[in-house]
Parts: structure tokens; C-alpha cells; sequence
């Protein structure tokens, strides 16, 4: 039986393959950080992790980790609803609404499924949702589960979002749904305008703070903190994979109500596993250590106006960022491999990406800032790029 289908999966490899595709993996031999060993035993600098705080290897997460693991176990061996809630998971999903002034949280397996339960339970076929048309791949599979009606409009375009909701108004409820930082631009929603928009047009507004979460506004409160709209987004999807420490677990914060529900009906969350103590317990003490100080933010903040300025000065084409994402525009795709190769030569990581991942003749090299890096990585990276930029014909 395996005999038809493997020559047809065979066949789609190839085709991947053969398309320049195929995605291979680098194999790290140490923990996250700005400093990286490889398995060929190169140390790189790392400039494509989602490591926005720095926190993937901080010692206060792992000795809360450790901790957790003496106090709380090993695993929970059961979803949340049967007997997989302790004292802990309470705990964080408080510190969760704390920090971003929501009613309410709930923690999932991963913001994947934050994305993917959110929508089903909450709205039906006489209801509309109204998403951004470069929106994560969990929020498009996350509508596409539910019954409701769908509108797209073209990225952060006002105009068509309106557009959209006069379209929209048939229907019972609407919600405006967006990434606060589209992670292929590094821009921000104009979160400001979507409520204006949404208050006109009477829609919910739910926002994946998964990339402005920790990094946006001056304390790290995401795109509320920044666009000073706090109260007037009713749902807030995050992760706790990137700034938040890097490891594992999502959240849907947001209405009271709305959680309440999703406890109920959300299937991520009543058919999958609860996070494991130690996740939760660093995730507690991360939150513990946002309220403490605002080191990092000022720090990650610091470093990516720095390293814009210089390479803005070198003479690269950057599109403007409010985020921790710089895009270095090349729009050939196969410069922009080649180009990441050399960087990887000169010690710096990063990735060059090209259409699909985002439109035809806009390749560009994806950096992405951490305040885990010193002054001399940042600078040891511009010199790279500038060496490189040259050699390429880049800049001149
Ligand atoms: C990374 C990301 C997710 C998925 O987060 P996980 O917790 O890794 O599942 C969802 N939405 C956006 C916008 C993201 O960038």
C-alpha cells in the first residue's frame, strides 16, 4: 500500500527541491542566545531568533524552572479540565491579564492554538470576521474552523478595512482581527485607527500580540501600550515562545465572558495537554521580572534604533520598523540567499527570505534585534553586512 503514495511523496520533494524550497535545518549545540555554537563547530552571532528580551537562557527562568520541577513535577498528564490545573497555571494566566490589563486569561499549548480555538466557539454563520490579509497562518487556520463569514483586507489598509466592514454590516457581530507586528515588515498595525474604525462600524477587535508582546511600547505592553488603547481590545492572543522566555504555551487574554466561554468550548483547549509546571513557573517569574524592571525593553529599544541608524548610514534599504524586525531589502531572492550564506561566513546568522514567504521581488534579509546582544555584536554585524553589502553590490 506504502508503495503508490511514497513514489508520490517522493515526487513532491523533488518538486520542493527543485523549486529552491526545500527547507534544511541548522543544528545548534548550545543553549539560545546571542552567541551560538553550531554542530560544525562555528560560533555565530545570532540575529534571527525570537529571542527579543533575551531571555531564551536567563538564569532566573532556569533556576524558577528547576525549582518548579522539584516542587510541581514533571507533567501534568491530563488537559486542564480533568486534572491538569495547579496553583501555577492560576497563577500565570493572573500575571498574564495583569500585564496586559485584560479581564481574563487562558493558557494554551502554544499560541497555535490559541489562534485555532478562538474563533469556533465564539462566532457562528450569521457572524463576520474581518482579517488582515498577511495575518499568521494559525489565525487563517483558526477562521477557517469556525462558520462565520470571512473578509480580508489588504495589509494595515484602512480604506479597504472599511471597505470591508460596510460590507460586514449584515451580519450579527463582526470582529477586526490583526498581527500587532507583521513579522516579514517588522510594521506595526495602526491599531489606532482599527478601533476608531471598529468603534464606527460597531466590530470586536482582537489582536495576536505575538511578536509586540514584550517588545512594543515603552514598557513591552504590545500594541495597546503603544497606540495607548488599553480596555479597547476585546482579545489579545500571545505567546510565550518568543520575548516571553522562548520556550512553549500560548494565551487568549481579553473580556471575562469570552475566556469564561473558551474554557467551555475552545477544543484546543479542552482535547490537549496542560503546560508542563516548569513552563509555567518561569513564565510566572518572567512576568514577576516585566514588573521589576524595564531593563530590557530600554535595551532591546536602544539597540535596534542603533543598529538602524548605522545600517540606514551604510546605505541600506530598511523598511521603517516600530518593532524589533529590520528588513533589509535585496528583491532578488537568489542575492538573498547568497548574501546570507556570506554573513554565515563572517559569523553572523541570519536568514534571507523570498517569495512565498513574502511577495514576488521583495527578498530581503530578516533581522531581527535582542537585547541580548552587546554593542560589539551589533557592531561586528554592521561591519559584516557592510563588508558583504560591498562585495555584492549592494550598497557602494
Ligand atoms: C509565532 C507566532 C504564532 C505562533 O506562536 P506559537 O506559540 O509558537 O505557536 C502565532 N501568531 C503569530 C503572529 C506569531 O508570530
Amino acid at each position: 500500500m506504502y508503495g503508490k503514495i511514497q513514489q508520490h511523496l517522493q515526487n513532491e520533494l523533488n518538486a520542493i527541491r527543485e523549486a529552491g524550497l526545500f527547507k534544511s535545518e541548522r543544528i545548534i549545540v548550545s543553549p539560545q542566545n546571542a552567541e551560538i555554537t553550531l554542530n560544525t563547530g562555528q560560533t555565530v552571532l545570532n540575529f534571527c531568533a525570537n529571542n527579543y528580551l533575551g531571555l531564551s537562557d536567563n538564569p532566573q527562568l532556569i533556576e524558577a524552572a528547576k525549582k518548579a520541577l522539584d516542587s510541581h513535577g514533571f507533567g501534568m498528564s491530563s488537559v486542564r479540565f480533568i486534572c491538569g490545573t495547579q496553583d501555577l497555571h492560576k497563577t500565570l494566566e493572573k500575571k498574564v491579564a495583569e500585564f496586559f490589563g485584560t479581564e481574563d486569561t487562558i493558557l494554551y499549548a502554544a499560541a497555535f492554538d490559541a489562534n485555532g480555538g478562538v474563533f469556533e466557539p465564539l462566532f457562528g454563520e450569521e457572524d463576520a470576521i474581518i482579517s488582515d490579509a498577511l495575518n499568521h497562518a494559525s489565525i487563517i487556520d483558526g477562521v477557517r474552523l469556525s462558520k462565520a463569514k470571512r473578509y480580508r483586507y489588504a495589509n494595515a489598509d484602512m480604506e479597504d478595512l472599511e471597505k470591508q466592514l460596510i460590507e460586514a454590516q449584515a451580519q450579527r457581530f463582526r470582529i477586526i482581527v490583526t498581527d500587532g507586528v507583521f513579522s516579514m515588515d517588522g510594521n506595526v498595525a495602526p491599531m489606532d485607527k482599527i478601533v476608531a474604525l471598529a468603534e464606527k462600524y460597531d466590530a470586536l477587535v482582537m489582536v495576536d500580540e505575538c511578536h509586540s508582546a514584550g517588545v512594543v511600547g515603552q514598557t513591552g505592553r504590545g500594541v495597546t501600550e503603544l497606540f495607548d488603547i488599553r480596555g479597547k481590545v476585546d482579545i489579545i492572543t500571545g505567546t510565550l515562545g518568543k520575548a516571553f522566555g522562548g520556550a512553549i504555551g500560548g494565551f487568549t487574554t481579553g473580556k471575562k465572558e469570552i475566556i469564561e466561554l473558551l474554557r467551555q468550548r475552545s477544543r484546543p483547549y479542552l482535547f490537549s495537554n496542560s503546560l508542563p509546571p516548569v513552563v509555567v513557573a518561569a513564565g510566572i517569574r518572567m512576568f514577576e521580572m516585566m514588573d521589576e524592571t524595564n531593563e530590557l525593553q530600554d535595551k532591546l529599544h536602544t539597540n535596534t534604533a542603533y543598529f538602524m541608524e548605522k545600517m540606514l548610514a551604510a546605505g541600506f534599504d530598511i523598511k521603517p520598523t516600530q518593532s524589533a524586525i529590520c528588513a533589509v531589502m535585496l528583491y532578488d531572492a537568489p542575492l538573498s540567499q547568497k548574501m546570507a550564506a556570506r554573513l554565515l561566513d563572517e559569523g553572523i546568522y541570519v536568514i534571507g527570505f523570498y517569495y512565498p514567504v513574502v511577495p514576488k521581488g521583495q527578498a530581503r534579509i530578516r533581522v531581527q534585534l535582542s537585547a541580548a546582544h552587546e554593542r560589539e555584536h551589533l557592531d561586528k554585524a554592521i561591519a559584516a553586512f557592510t563588508k558583504v553589502g560591498r562585495e555584492l553590490g549592494v550598497i557602494k
